[in-house]
């Protein structure tokens, strides 16, 4: 929606769409409902001014609302803006879009938005997961998760991660190095699933077992890891329409995997990474819970909170949720 023009979106609503060479008007304002630009009646331009050169915002003249397609059509159909939307409000508003988008759009061409992240094929992801073994069937996994005094049994327990063997028969060709070798063969043998906003494995993360050498974790080379977090399995069924917690967010695979095995857990878990964070994220987190925001206390620890804090703000003040910060002690 984000990408269609203000003014075809009025049109479509039934507004009146006035055109210059510069700009187009439209007229009434969703918001206050003025429809001319100033109070002279002579003056024929609408209350809101729509760049030629750059349709895909709008703003009123008279209350001075301004936002895009997406902001117009909450306005004119439930008076309110899109964010703290109640669920019945964001149906009708995605309905009239739904329409908007199944309409072939004249006269303006759409505008290019950040395409969908490419995640590898979701058959290869499930075969390799589903070919990994229990992290408890590997004496260096053991080893390493000990020496981080991780609790393999109870890694396993909850499927949190797999291993992959040294001779594994099979891996999909995005599971390598950038140099070519596999995951299993340079030692990125600990598998961990990303899972996007709606708590279903998109895709898998490796992890070294040899701590000293080359980058920590893997992703799924020639693929992205926008988009995807790190999830326990009760946050996934949180982020799958899920009842409300108290969800710890934390920082990378090692933190994840301590937060969602603490004995005493009750909790859900989510692990950050750089690029994890979406507005969808934010949206998908059940009314109601307390997000606890774990992030390391350093400087790139407190950019992740920032962002986190950022992307749930809207909701926070709406009430709809209710965001901590982690300092430290249990
Ligand atoms: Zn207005």
């Amino acid at each position: 929606m984000r990408g269609i023009g203000i003014p075809q979106v009025a049109r479509h609503l039934g507004f009146l769409v006035g055109e210059s060479p510069s700009s187009f008007t439209v007229a009434p304002c969703p918001a206050c409902g003025v429809d001319r630009r100033h109070p002279n009646r002579r003056d024929r331009r609408g209350a809101i001014g729509v760049r030629r050169s750059a349709p895909y915002g709008f703003r009123c003249f008279a209350c001075h609302e301004s936002g895009d397609a997406l902001h117009f059509v909450s306005l004119a159909t439930v008076r309110r803006k899109f964010g703290g939307l109640s669920s019945a409000g964001v149906r009708e508003v995605r309905e009239v879009c739904l329409r908007i988008l199944g309409e072939p759009l004249e006269s303006l061409p759409r505008r290019e938005v950040a395409a969908a992240p490419r995640y590898p094929g979701t058959g290869e992801v499930h075969r390799l997961w589903g070919e990994a073994s229990s992290v408890t069937s590997d004496a260096e996994a053991r080893a390493y998760l000990k020496d981080r005094h991780l609790d393999a049994d109870h890694i396993a327990e909850l499927d949190l991660a797999r291993v992959v063997p040294r001779d594994a028969r099979w891996q999909p060709t995005w599971a390598q190095m950038p140099g070519g070798r596999s995951w299993s063969a340079s030692g990125y043998r600990l598998l961990l699933p990303l899972v996007d906003a709606t708590g279903t494995m998109r895709s898998i993360l490796a992890r070294s077992l040899h701590s000293d050498r080359g980058p920590k974790s893997l992703a799924a080379s020639g693929f992205e890891r926008r988009g995807l977090v790190l999830a326990c399995p009760q946050a996934r069924a949180m982020l799958g329409g899920g009842v409300p917690g108290r969800l710890v967010v934390a920082e990378g695979e090692l933190d994840l995997l301590t937060a969602a095995t603490e004995p005493a857990a009750d909790w859900s878990s989510l692990g950050v990474l750089t690029g994890s964070w979406s507005p969808e994220l934010s949206s998908r987190i059940p009314r109601g819970s307390v997000v606890v925001i774990a992030t390391d206390l350093d400087p790139a620890g407190e950019r992740f909170a920032a962002q986190i804090c950022e992307g749930l703000g809207v909701r926070a003040r709406a009430g709809e949720l209710r965001v901590e910060r982690w300092r430290g002690g249990r």
